[in-house]
């Protein structure tokens, strides 16, 4: 016998109160998590519908008090049945409650209570107001309060109540009394509104060239035969993808279904959004990670409600409630964002797949740099690859040279910028051409190498960058390698070994050492901290009010900037000292990116790649802007390594405030996941990459399988264990499927 759960209000915000029901045997093969059912509710065994989100063998309650599920709605594929599996979909697959997965696919209602913003302006013109404030002072012992607020709102319009109370410290009896007087007024807003909707909707839009046209019409042809499919278009940068997206969307919404755009969030600016606005007007809607739960609950009100066929926004989009949704779009598919960092672990690529097959819907993914994973996938035929190989107005990409940083040094040059890129730099700043420098500063922090030859400290049993820590060390951190930190070179003898400091800051003092008449922007996690500073900085640099960008990789994100006719890329190989197996894919897709920022208008554009190791297959790859050869080496180093896509890995976390505790119950886990399954490959237990965080220990477990189904079986192995567990219930577990950052 089976007996399932079951919620029968799944916009409630309890998601985890379910009841118990006895699943009929002549229903069994059709009871599935998600599955819509008719059941006897309460005292008068009132006929309701719910929904089925677990199922087990043993009952949790008394069997005599159980009812049975009267019957399944077999016609009715309701969108909320999608959305149920797919949360089955992230608890098998990525590992959580069922209640944590629910709470990731459907937004929890607003609360009625929710507060709006109050928004502060005068109630007249600036010269009456301004009146009245002289008014006021004439007495002497008026309130300093309303002054202030007076004299600021003649400056800035309009300021938020929250804002006047904290930070101006103006007495709420003051504003009233303003208020009263007619001098300002107070509006109560939804913190959110749509961004705005008064564009002109351009219908008469681009015409795709014959490549773009081509993939276009492969999709479409493909949509109207019924066949659904996930393709993956790798179109070289600046190919015009998003134009290639765009026709497709069209059709499927001509259709009467809806579309998902996928968008990293830090690419989700101003002129991305724009450009679907002005081909689609207000059936668009943008979602974006600083909404609240309510505003994002509006939002998807919406899309169900049918008032509006497109959504655009980061990962959380996926889980937009489109009854009829005939297209996911995931946009700069090897982005790393698309994977979250909160349990469940998920990756949206392959979750928008399953959501898709739910639907019956078409998946495109996009990328001048594909994931290893996606690429695989195209190469074994489970996803149709579209190749772009030309630049949308048949531009030449830019051409690139390789600086070999050693030979700086030896000849004498100790500057961040080497010979070739400042006599380059001199001649576009003199032409009045713009420039970008980019840094790399992934990994940054903390790996070893040598100035002299370019080597750089590896573990020898899992061939990625040892880390320097505080105590003279140098770590492994997946399997806790440790060895001394080396004072010469263990390649070339060298004394100029150590850990790597550079950044961007000390590089805009260069440059403007070097070419004092030069304006310069930069754009890190500093100089961005505004709200708005990124689209701040990018538009003042589009509008040519600086000839120098220098930047992280936030400038090297999907950015089009015409007169750009140099790029320099300060110190290629950073990135490649990562501790975990992605470096070089990271690294490729950094540097590629960055090369295709240059020479998108009319001007041909040149790239300089400053590196140590201008021989590795990431720097070199990037610079002939040859994927496939990338790939290929990449893949065959996996495949050596046993690292993803050739091979699954699950990362398995116990933290607890007690140290002991936490490295007692990693052990344990490993002993069971060795009775488990005892061919399977196990990393530690160690200390997590950050062993201790707010007096938390962390320890972690790594497995290795070549079938990811193995790993969800320990998965579910650990998880029951858990539950009958007595022992360490202070500690914490959890887990991350083919993690990308290092736990
Ligand atoms: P990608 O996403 O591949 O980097 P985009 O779609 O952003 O490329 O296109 C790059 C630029 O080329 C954009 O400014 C776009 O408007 C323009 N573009 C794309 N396709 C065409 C076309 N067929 N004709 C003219 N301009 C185009
Ligand atoms: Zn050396
Ligand atoms: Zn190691």
């Amino acid at each position: 016998m089976k007996y399932a759960d079951i919620i029968i209000d799944i916009s409630h915000e309890r998601l985890d109160k379910t009841f118990e029901y006895i699943v009929p045997t002549e229903l069994e093969s059709q009871v599935a998590e998600g599955v819509q059912v008719v059941i006897p509710f309460g005292q008068g065994n009132r006929a309701i519908t719910g929904y089925v989100v677990g199922l087990h063998d043993q009952p949790g309650f008394d069997v005599t008090k159980l009812k049975p599920i009267a019957r399944v709605v077999k016609d009715s594929i309701a969108i909320e049945s999608q959305l149920i599996s797919l949360a089955a979909f992230l608890k098998r697959n990525y590992g959580s409650t069922m209640n944590q997965a629910l709470k990731t696919v459907i937004p929890i209602k607003k609360k009625q209570n929710e507060k709006l913003k109050k928004l502060i302006s005068l109630a007249m013109p600036v010269e009456e107001a301004r009146v009245e404030l002289n008014e006021l002072m004439t007495n002497k012992r008026h309130a300093v309060g309303k002054e202030r607020l007076l004299k600021e709102l003649m400056d800035v319009d309009v300021l938020e109540w929250d804002l006047v109370t904290k930070k101006l410290e103006v007495p709420t009896a003051n504003i009233r009394d303003l208020e009263k007087k007619g001098i300002i007024k107070i509006e109560s807003v939804r913190t959110y509104r749509n961004p705005h909707m008064n564009v002109e909707q351009n219908k008469k839009h681009i015409t795709l060239n014959d490549e773009q046209e081509a993939a276009a019409e492969t999709i479409k042809a493909d949509i109207d035969t019924g066949r659904r499919k996930t393709y993956l278009i790798h179109g070289v940068t600046g190919s015009g993808k998003t134009e290639v997206y765009m026709d497709v969307m069209e059709h499927v919404i001509e259709m009467g279904q809806q579309v998902i755009v996928l968008i990293p969030e830090i690419a989700l600016t101003y002129q991305t959004v724009m450009r679907f606005y002005t081909r689609f007007g207000d059936k668009v809607s943008i979602l974006n990670s600083r909404m609240s739960p309510g505003e994002r609950f509006d939002q998807f009100e919406r899309a169900k409600n049918g008032e509006i066929s497109i959504m655009v926004g980061p990962r959380s989009a996926l889980f937009t409630p489109f009854a009829n949704l005939g297209l996911v779009i995931i946009d700069e598919e090897h982005e790393t964002s698309y994977k979250s960092e909160v349990i469940p672990r998920y990756h949206a690529r392959e979750t928008a797949v399953y959501r898709a097959s739910l639907a019956g819907a078409t998946v495109i993914l996009g990328s001048a740099t594909p994931s290893l994973e996606a690429y695989s996938r195209a190469q074994a035929g489970e996803y149709h690859l579209i190749t772009l190989h030309n630049r949308a107005m048949g531009q030449d990409m830019a051409q690139c040279e390789i600086v070999d940083l050693r030979a700086e040094l030896k000849s004498g040059n100790r500057s961040m910028l080497s010979r070739r890129l400042q006599e380059l730099m001199a001649d576009r700043l003199q032409k009045k051409q713009q420039i970008m420098l980019f840094l790399n500063r992934r990994g940054l922090m903390g790996f070893v190498s040598c100035r002299a030859c370019g080597h750089v400290l590896k573990c020898p049993h899992c061939d990625v960058a040892l880390h320097l820590h505080k105590n003279g060390m140098m770590k492994c951190h997946y399997c806790g390698f440790t060895t001394p930190a080396a004072k010469t070179c263990p390649s070339c003898g060298s004394k100029y070994i150590g850990s790597f400091k550079a950044g961007t800051q000390r590089l805009e003092e260069i440059v403007k050492e070097l070419f004092p008449a030069a304006r310069v922007l930069r754009m890190d996690a500093d100089t961005t901290s505004g709200k708005n500073g990124h689209e701040e900085i990018l538009s003042k640099f589009a509008a040519h009010e600086a000839d120098v960008l220098i930047g992280t990789q936030m400038i090297v994100k999907g950015h089009d900037f015409a007169n750009v006719t140099l790029v320099g890329i300060i110190a290629a190989d950073i990135s490649l000292n990562e501790s975990d197996y992605h470096s070089g894919e990271r690294t490729f897709q950094l540097l590629t990116q960055a090369v295709g920022r240059a020479g998108r208008g009319t001007e041909p554009g040149i790239a300089v790649i400053q590196t140590y190791q201008p021989e590795n297959y990431a720097v070199v790859t990037s610079a002939s802007q040859d994927y496939g050869t990338f790939y290929e080496q990449e893949f065959a180093y996996r495949r050596l390594l046993g690292y993803p896509p050739c091979s699954h890995i699950l990362g398995i976390q116990v933290s607890c405030e007690k140290q002991k505790d936490a490295v007692a119950q990693a052990d344990i886990l490993a002993e069971l996941i060795r009775k488990t399954d005892d061919n399977i490959i196990i990393m530690g237990p160690e200390d997590a990459y950050i062993g201790k965080l707010k007096d938390v220990y962390r320890r972690v477990i790594y497995i290795k399988a070549n079938e990811y189904d193995r790993l969800v079986n320990i998965k579910d192995k650990i998880d029951s264990f858990l539950l009958t567990q007595k022992q360490y219930r202070n500690t914490t577990t959890w887990f991350d499927f083919d993690p990308i950052n290092t736990l």
